[in-house]
């Protein structure tokens, strides 16, 4: 008992050293009493949580979705490479170096990090996948934009193999990872069309805002690979499908 609750306070203070985003600190999971049902509770900060009505993740359906011919394409200008890779206890997460970025109806986001769900987040047409890869940019503004991106069950991914290979077991590690631009940009899918709506972060403090964009094609991962993911996060890292509400999904 004393030794798993040593194991959490360790945890949770290196979620904060490590989060980009971290919240007020209070500890939260996937499992049990910090469980995502009970997030909003945990903190005051993490009200949203339990009040928003724009949350992520969503299921993306043709009934929630307006089709325009407007969509601005995402001009990808992913130029660096990461630079490590950490175990926060909540996922795995690929930080990158300055100067990658995207840019979007006229705004551009800086790369910060990506990082993994399994199962996915959001759902296609009721579909899990079991991986999402979630890539996270922030306007010089500090608005953040996402990109989902699903993989599919298929042959091994050989870019997740290079993060695999280095992804630190223990909750508390960091280990450097220097993949180049070329091979990040291999994770993406050639055709970048995608799914726009508004969202929030989906990990505690579940704040509102975030720009997101779900690629319509696919990515590929082995079952092996998935497994191993698996074994390394203990548990599934996804929080349950949140109410659209009065949310449109634009694609
Ligand atoms: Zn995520």
């Amino acid at each position: 008992m004393k030794k798993s609750n040593l194991l959490v306070s360790s945890l949770c203070a290196l979620a904060l050293s490590t989060s980009l985003y971290a919240g007020h600190g209070a500890h939260w999971g996937y499992t049990g009493h910090e469980g995502p049902e009970h997030w909003g509770d945990l903190a005051e900060a993490y009200s949203m949580c339990k009040m928003g009505k724009s949350q992520s993740p969503i299921n993306i359906t043709k009934e929630v979705s307006v089709s325009t011919k407007d969509l601005d394409a995402i001009k990808f200008g992913y130029t660096t490479g990461s630079v490590d890779v950490i175990n926060n206890g909540h996922t795995i997460q690929v930080n990158i170096a300055n100067g990658s970025s995207i840019t979007v109806d006229g705004k551009t986001y800086a790369l910060k990090q990506f990082h993994f769900h399994t199962p996915s987040e959001n759902n296609i047409e009721g579909k899990s996948f079991p991986l999402e890869a979630h890539f996270v940019h922030a306007a010089e503004d500090g608005s953040l934009a996402v990109v989902g991106l699903m993989f599919e069950e298929g042959k091994e991914n050989e870019v997740l193999k290079s993060v695999w290979e280095k992804m630190p077991h223990k909750a508390d590690g960091k280990a450097p990872l220097a993949l180049s631009a070329e091979t990040l940009n291999k994770l993406l899918p050639t055709a970048k069309d995608y799914y726009l709506f508004n969202g929030s972060l989906t990990t505690p403090p579940c704040s509102e805002g975030v720009k997101w964009m779900v690629l319509k094609n696919y990515s590929h991962i082995s079952k092996a690979q998935v497994e191993e993911f698996l074994h390394v996060m203990h548990h599934h890292n996804n929080r349950p499908i949140q109410p659209v509400n009065a949310r449109k999904v634009i694609k």
